[in-house]
């Protein structure tokens, strides 16, 4: 069949037509578990009547009037978010990218008007992920999407997740800073432990270092803390957020200290969307829900009985499991079979999930997920697991005869 669109996309044969909480429903009307959420963006789940509100009610009112005058929803929303975390100050953008890309040059800019401009270079880490753009691709030094597309933007300098002495080895007079996911989300849900994430912020202290957090998957409750970085206690100088925080309307947005933004004069960057009045009325209309006093607390415990259960599920069925890994609702199963294997035996449960590096498969369902439905998914994974296990046992036989 051919198509209009870009063949960037190796899509599943499905279309949903309606969405509710943490349900979507194709044409046909079939139900569907959603345990993707949009690649963790559905934070509060699909149609949520507050979103909904919010948004309708920006939109008849106003929709777009550019960083040219001032928009009283984005002041408000920066005022919430810097309430809330480590920041001072806050950029908002339209995706996560554009949020990485704003933190890249906020840190170059830094050591820039500090008088150091050589120190343009950012450590990054094995396995990270920061978008899609020709620096965000450089950052996350993938070589399958480095791949031909020129001269790799300068300035990134790899070394292993979790690995301080290649980050002390790697430190030279033109670092700038780290730049890292306090949990790896395309990388397959790898959590950087607390001890590491200090001493990275020792190291940042010691070298007059910028440290920058990549928090556009693990932010916005999606561990249990509002932000992944608060289970190491510490905090960085800048950070990028994205998915979550618009709960499926496009936002992004980089928090700096500021400290750290004093590069950033009038002019030195810009964008034409970010921060417009629909996109701030949806982000603060989830912050409204997120910020609520129980809802972190829901988000742990949910959390805890989903892994309880998937840890059941890793004992039953060893051939297929190898491992559940994450934090809060941010979980990874990796498998022992191929990850497109267990995610294809999902979607026949009709449980919907998203690939990850290293084999794994990722459960991130909206965060306002009840303890019923996590029952109802975990009874589908086991089925799910049930009919690969015996798949993989007539596969493992045919081998021997
Ligand atoms: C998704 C993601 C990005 C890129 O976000 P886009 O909105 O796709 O540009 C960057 N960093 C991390 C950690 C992500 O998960």
């Amino acid at each position: 069949m051919t198509s209009a669109l870009y063949p960037t996309f190796a899509r599943a044969d499905l279309a949903f037509e309606r969405g509710e909480g943490i349900r979507l429903f194709t044409v046909e009307g079939e139900e569907y578990l959603d345990f993707a959420s949009g690649i963790a963006v559905v934070s509060v789940g699909h149609s949520h009547p507050h979103l909904v509100e919010a948004l309708t009610d920006q939109a008849r009112r106003l929709w777009h009037v550019s960083n040219l005058w001032e928009i009283p929803e984005q002041s408000k929303l920066g005022d919430r978010l810097t309430e809330a975390t480590f920041a001072d100050v806050c950029f908002f953008t339209n995706s996560g990218a554009e949020a990485v890309e704003t933190a890249i040059k906020t840190a170059r800019r830094y050591h820039y008007v500090n008088g150091a401009p050589e120190r343009y270079r950012l450590i990054t880490f094995e396995g990270a992920f920061h978008g899609r753009t020709l620096a965000t691709i450089a950052a996350g030094g993938q070589q399958k999407y480095l791949e031909g597309f020129g001269p790799k933007v300068d300035g990134f300098d790899q070394v292993p997740f979790g690995d301080l002495d290649a980050v002390k080895a790697a430190i030279g007079s033109e670092t700038a800073g780290i730049l890292i996911e306090p949990v790896q989300g395309e990388g397959g849900i790898r959590v950087a432990p607390n001890a590491f994430m200090r001493a990275l912020r020792e190291l940042c202290d010691e070298h007059g270092l910028l440290m920058i957090l990549d928090e556009v998957q693990s932010g916005v409750g999606r561990t249990g803390k509002l932000f992944a970085h608060e289970w190491s206690g510490v905090t960085p100088d800048i950070m990028a957020v994205a998915k979550g925080i618009g709960g499926g309307f496009p936002v992004g947005v980089c928090l700096a200290t500021n400290d750290a933004v004093k590069g950033m004069a009038p002019g030195i960057h810009g964008t034409t969307f970010g921060g417009n009045p629909l996109a701030m009325a949806v982000g603060n209309a989830v912050l409204d829900i997120v910020l609520e006093p129980d809802f972190l607390e829901h988000v742990r415990d949910a959390g805890l009985r989903f892994r309880q259960g998937l840890a059941r599920i890793a004992d039953t069925y060893p051939d297929i499991v190898e491992e559940i890994r994450g934090e809060g609702l941010m979980i990874g199963i990796k498998c022992k079979v191929p990850s497109k294997d267990l995610i294809a035996a999902l979607r026949a449960e009709h449980v919907l999930t998203v690939g990850a590096g290293e084999n794994v498969v990722r459960l991130v369902p909206p965060l306002i997920i009840e303890p019923a439905d996590i029952d109802l998914a975990l009874e589908r994974m086991d089925a799910a697991c049930a009919a690969l296990s015996s798949g993989v046992g007539a596969r493992d036989g045919e081998a021997a005869q």
